[in-house]
């Protein structure tokens, strides 16, 4: 998978050098580029931002110093909109994508053409990303990965997505991360300041490109650094070959058609500071520990998180798990 990143504080993920994401650069699953939006500046004090329209605080990032980074990264020549808020087929502007015809941007488009400017986290070659190995899990027979009905979302192979952290999005779940995992590229923006102008995604929408914007929660953060960090995390150790251990990606919390939260979890000493794990754990009774998991799956999804058991297809549901 080819990762893009463009931030005015490429820096910030150096961290991805680190841990399992920094393995699975050295093995070739990923390849990250961490760009920086000021080299696509003209002026001396390289701004990326100016005041809001209508007033008000802040600063907001420019469209069009994201315009000329993303039409590089995406391989694209700029377009007017006309009236309509439409791709204008004869504007003079460039030619990238014609109206009226397939205007899906392809990873072949713009792969391998990342800007001399991109700072290269990682020398995995870019045809040992593992992309293509990356099929979708009901083509795949390997345990690598989870089957298409545990992961309860769709499992075509995307090309390439752009997306823009952004607190008052649709909230960024397991399931997005399911769906992304299946991508060849992700092009991150990371906002800043007051947030980016309102036209750029809208703008790589029109010209055919699949763009999301996402909140990783209700709250509201400095930048897009963090979110674009839980984001990659969270997609990318869906990656067959990404974990040590193919299993542990399977029985989590939020994954599989139920999406329930985990049971609890404990480890050795059976016993520590008086305090012991439940009984049932030690008895060597498989049946009985995945009824005893399973019911504490359901009842802490209950009371933690009730609007996830609301959204559980009840007919999926035993006769004790209805007792539970
Ligand atoms: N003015 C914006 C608002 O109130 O919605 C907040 C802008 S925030 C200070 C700057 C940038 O941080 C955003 O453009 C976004 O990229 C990122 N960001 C902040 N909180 C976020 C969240 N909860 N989820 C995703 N991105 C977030």
């Amino acid at each position: 998978m080819q990762i893009d990143i463009v931030s005015v504080f490429p820096e910030y993920f150096d961290v991805l050098n680190l841990s399992l994401f920094g393995k699975a650069q050295s093995k070739g699953l990923v390849s990250v580029h961490a760009h920086n939006l000021r080299d696509w500046t003209h002026d001396v004090h390289h701004s990326v931002d100016d005041t809001p329209v209508g007033g008000g605080a802040g600063m907001v990032m420019k469209p069009e110093v994201w315009a000329e980074c993303l039409d590089d990264l995406l391989g694209l020549e700029p377009h007017e909109m006309n009236a309509d808020g439409e791709s204008d087929s004869n504007s003079d502007a460039g030619a990238g994508v014609p109206d009226g015809t397939d205007t899906t941007v392809t990873a072949s488009a713009a792969a391998g053409e990342s800007p001399s400017n991109g700072t290269v986290v990682t020398a995995a070659e870019s045809n040992g990303t593992g992309d293509a190995e990356h099929q979708p899990a009901s083509d795949s027979a390997s345990a690598d990965t989870a089957s298409d009905s545990d992961l309860q979302a769709p499992t075509h192979n995307l090309d390439t997505v752009l997306i823009f952290p952004n607190p008052s999005a649709p909230l960024f779940t397991q399931r997005d991360a399911t769906e992304l995992s299946h991508a060849k590229r992700l092009l991150f923006g990371c906002g800043r300041y007051e947030g980016y102008d309102a036209r750029i995604p809208e703008y790589y929408r029109a010209q055919g490109v699949d763009v999301r914007e996402y909140s990783i929660g209700d709250y509201v953060l400095n930048g897009g650094e963090v979110a674009v960090s839980v984001m990659l995390e969270a997609i990318t150790r869906l990656l067959p070959g990404f974990m040590g251990n193919p299993e542990s990606i399977v029985e989590e919390s939020y994954t599989g058609s139920e999406a329930l939260l985990e049971h609890r979890q404990y480890t050795r000493p059976a016993v520590w500071r008086g305090m012991g794990v439940p009984d049932v754990l030690l008895s060597g009774d498989h049946g009985k520990v995945d009824r005893f998991r399973r019911d504490e799956a359901l009842a802490r999804t209950d009371a933690i998180r009730p609007d996830l058991i609301e959204q559980l297809d009840c007919a999926q549901l035993s006769k004790a798990d209805r007792k539970t």
